[in-house]
């Protein structure tokens, strides 16, 4: 017989080790999206979330807090023994003792020595997942925030907040960051961050991405990032945006960060017309840190109306992460309430670092790199914020509060404390930190007649005091009661919220 090549077996061969390879293939990237998924994702599952029943529903009628002290923060002042009415979710009325009715089905808060101010804002925050944090915020007396670039499931929290399904701060949600990267980082990046990054590599690409925010419903663009390069894009997303009416926040580009001619750098920062930037630290990155050249950029940024979210906090605690992480941790009792998905997000085998804990934490130091070095870097960096900050102050500029809270120790709510604090700290006075937290976000946001102060007619976002804040800003932590939409928590219904969430935390870490 004559012997030749069985084709239909070849061919057969051929055919199941193809199929094997194509198997292989979905194997490998279903594990790799399943396991290192969450690990990795920027928008982290949540490994805990509240069922409704467990949280305190709050108290939603009439409320009068009598005979209270109140901070209206629209000058530096305080009103003693007043009455405030709450109705329908609206601050209905306030005046002194005699001159206000309190209704009859009103339910009375005795505001004996105690101070009502409105309720505060963290204007830079990370939601990720961990719906959780929502009540974090309420627990704290932060009534607003701000996530500063989500995926469309963020429109629907707030969409549910605002409509009273969902309790929680107002929110108000950037659209996803666009980054510029090139189509592999493109693909893992969108799907990494379950739609939270999107990527723009074109003027044509930019354009389309803000078309689709905007129709989306976003209320307002996360945009230019560090990771840009290309000054076109850039632009492109910034006319864009603003041909949509919607407002940009983010990053100073690449190109103008740590460039060596600073003048040439800041002026053309200048010239981009950016109306806000995501944290002082931008400042930082364009310009030197002479004390000329930081007291010229405060009064050309007070010039330009530029708004600068704070985040001072985070800076400060850079150092202390690096040499200190674990001691630093252990004197925060409120790390139980940080969603443990996120504190232990990233693979350290693939060095991929975007968790709190020793091992995942970025900010810790590589082992290998010189102390003295690293600690003069940081700690001139550090000192510059400052300075830049108590000069933006001085210098009369538009500042509002924000910690970039779910980066590391920067725990949900409780940071907003934090960076009032280091405010402080730096110099300025309570009421002038105060102010970054409550009339100057709603001013940003053109929102004056809806919120920041206390006034008749505006949302009832109010927080309750133990002790006046204007004499001791670290006074802002001993709350009372919390009122949101004209929905009242009090400090029991408070912990109660805080109890279960740590239970809840320490649960899914014993598992
Ligand atoms: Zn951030």
């Amino acid at each position: 017989m004559k012997k030749g090549l069985n084709w239909k077996r070849v061919l057969t061969r051929i055919g199941i080790a193809i199929g094997i390879l194509i198997g292989l293939t979905i194997v490998f990237v279903t594990a790799f999206v399943v396991v290192l998924g969450p690990k990795v994702s920027v928008t982290t599952q949540a490994d805990t979330v509240l069922a409704p029943e467990m949280v305190p529903p709050g108290i939603e009628t009439t409320v009068a807090f009598v005979n209270v002290n109140v901070i209206p923060m629209d000058s530096d002042r305080l009103l003693e023994g007043q009455i405030v009415i709450i109705k329908n979710g609206s601050i209905a009325e306030m005046g002194s003792g005699s001159s206000v009715d309190i209704p009859v089905d009103a339910l009375k808060v005795d505001g004996q020595g105690k101070f009502l101010m409105p309720g505060l804002s963290d204007m830079h925050v990370h939601l990720f997942n961990s719906e959780n944090d929502l009540l974090l915020y309420l627990a704290n007396g932060v009534t607003t925030i701000r996530d500063v670039g989500g995926p469309p499931i963020r429109l629907q929290w707030r969409d549910e907040i605002s409509a009273g399904t969902r309790p929680g701060p107002n929110l108000l949600v950037r659209s996803p960051l666009i980054q510029q990267l090139n189509w592999f980082n493109g693909i893992t990046y969108t799907w990494a961050s379950s739609g939270g990054i999107r990527t723009a590599n074109t003027p044509e690409e930019a354009e389309k991405l803000v078309a689709e925010f905007k129709a989306q419903g976003y209320d307002g663009i996360k945009a230019p990032h560090g990771i840009f390069n290309s000054m076109d894009v850039y632009r492109i997303i910034l006319a864009s945006a603003r041909k949509h009416g919607l407002p940009i926040d983010g990053h100073a580009p690449i190109p103008l960060s740590y460039g060596k001619d600073k003048t040439r750098c800041w002026n053309e920062f200048r010239n981009l017309g950016v109306e806000a930037v995501a944290h002082t630290e931008e400042l930082i990155k364009i310009v030197d840190w002479s004390d000329k050249s930081i007291r010229k950029t405060a009064r050309d940024v007070a010039d330009d109306g530029l708004w600068v979210t704070t985040t001072i906090a985070l800076i400060q605690s850079i150092l202390t992460q690096r040499y200190n992480l674990e001691d630093e941790l252990a004197k925060m009792p409120e790390v139980k309430y940080v969603n443990p998905a996120i504190l232990k997000r990233g693979v350290a085998w693939l060095d991929i670092k975007d968790g709190w804990v020793p091992g995942l934490n970025k900010y810790e130091a590589d082992p290998d790199s010189s102390k003295e070095e690293v600690l003069e870097g940081i700690s001139s960096y550090i000192q510059a914020l400052g300075k830049m900050f108590v000069a933006l102050h001085e210098e009369g500029a538009l500042l509002m509060s924000g910690t970039d809270t779910n980066v590391p120790l920067m725990v949900p709510g409780f940071s907003l404390h934090n960076e009032l604090e280091a405010m402080v700290d730096l110099g300025i006075s309570p009421y002038d930190a105060l102010r970054t937290s409550t009339y100057n976000p709603a001013l940003y946001l053109n929102s004056l007649n809806e919120f920041g102060t206390i006034e008749a007619g505006k949302r009832a976002d109010l927080v309750l005091l133990q002790a006046n804040p204007l004499e001791d800003i670290t006074n802002t932590r001993l709350i009372e009661g919390v009122m949101v939409r004209g929905r009242w928590y009090t400090r029991a219904d408070l912990d109660t919220m805080l109890d279960k969430i740590a239970e809840a935390n320490q649960e899914v870490s014993e598992e």
